[in-house]
């Protein structure tokens, strides 16, 4: 059939290294509670919903996007207490910034490094852009281990190195001295410091005073757990020269004026996303206090809006609960240190109780 003789031709031109591949996988979750991926659990309130869908019904969707993008960016700056002399460049989510930024830095004989266990991506961009990747394990702690950060450093001179901060999925923040003499050692070596602050509207530090101190650190922003992961909004922060180079990777129409108009009514109506990641952070605290007082399961203190927690099996108990209609996130397989450890996304004060509930059920 066509498929035999599409093989040769697939197997002559598509990538070796990729040939190898799976695409990333996304779990099933219809009919489930979904707390797996660390969404924002909470929609709009109705009013807000049918004025957001008239404003959507205004955009101009024969036209290619333009101004439009320029007036997010602004929005975005402004939100983000962007400093002098820094630019913005935005993304299709963060996923899309850490593709192009990859791609910006993928000399032959480049290394990218980041801690681990951290967000896949980082390595992966790297392996898809066939330069090295040096993954630093934390230590048990989920701490930074900052030695072996430090002589990785010196030895691979890594051309980008991701910090996700809060980081995911141990959800912790990791020590700021550390960071910051981690910065100092790349900025020796002369290397670029991404902050991935995906999680910054549950944590209770940031890194826009780093942008301030340190011409060769970026942040790296996204509308996604702040309530918009379905619009796809990322932006990543740093010195214009920097951005400027950044930004010439970038697909020319790659922020829909859908997306620029659904991003814009969000940042018009920060107030109730406030109150809906005041509402996270509280359930995060309840959920944090029931695993704590769970036998044999020891949860680690969040920054984020997730929970890690190690448990006596973890296999069962992810099974037990998808039985019981809850999906989370089995990360044991991830990485060594995470061993017998679930990460739970933190949900609505009703999803949290019968998150609970099972818990205390299936132990
Ligand atoms: N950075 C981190 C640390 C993440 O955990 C994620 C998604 N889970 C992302 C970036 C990507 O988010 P998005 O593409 O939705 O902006």
């Amino acid at each position: 059939d066509s498929s035999d003789s599409l093989a040769p031709i697939l197997q002559r031109v598509i990538r070796q290294d990729i040939q190898g591949l799976h695409a990333y996988a996304v779990q099933p979750s219809a009919g489930l509670v979904k707390l797996d991926t660390m969404e924002n659990p909470h929609r709009l309130p109705e009013a807000l919903q049918r004025e957001l869908g008239e404003r959507l019904g205004r955009v101009a969707i024969n036209r290619y996007p333009a101004e439009r993008g320029d007036d997010l960016k602004a929005a975005l700056a402004a939100h983000a207490g962007m400093p002098e002399g820094c630019g913005l460049v935005l993304g299709n989510g963060s996923d899309e910034l850490i593709t192009l930024l990859s791609m910006a830095c993928a000399k032959p004989g480049a290394v990218f490094m980041s801690p681990l266990p951290s967000f896949v991506m980082y390595g992966l961009s790297a392996q898809l852009q066939g330069v090295g990747f040096v993954g630093v394990p934390l230590t048990a702690d989920f701490e930074l281990d900052e030695p072996a950060m430090l002589a990785a450093i010196a030895q691979h001179k890594p051309a980008l190195l991701y910090l996700s901060y809060p980081n995911n999925p141990t959800a912790n923040l990791w020590d700021d001295a550390a960071i910051e003499r981690c910065i100092d050692a790349m900025a020796q070596v002369q290397g670029l410091v991404v902050m991935d602050e995906a999680y910054q509207p549950f944590a209770s530090r940031d890194s826009m005073d780093r942008l301030r101190r340190h011409p060769h650190v970026l942040v790296m922003r996204t509308m996604s757990k702040f309530g918009l992961a379905g619009v796809r909004i990322g932006y990543l922060i740093g010195r214009t020269a920097l951005t400027d180079e950044i930004d010439k990777l970038r697909p020319p129409f790659n922020i829909s004026v859908l997306n620029a108009e659904a991003g814009l009514f969000a940042l018009e109506h920060v107030d109730e996303y406030a109150r809906q990641a005041a509402s996270i952070r509280e359930q995060r605290q309840r959920l944090y206090a029931a695993l704590q007082a769970l036998p044999g399961v020891q949860p680690w203190p969040s920054e984020a809006n997730m929970v890690l927690a190690r448990f006596p099996d973890a296999a069962k108990t992810f099974a037990a609960l998808k039985a019981r209609g809850i999906l989370i996130k089995n990360v044991s397989a991830l990485h060594p240190l995470l061993a017998n450890c679930l990460r739970l996304t933190v949900g609505t004060p009703d999803e949290t109780g019968q998150l609970i509930a099972a818990l205390a059920e299936c132990l």
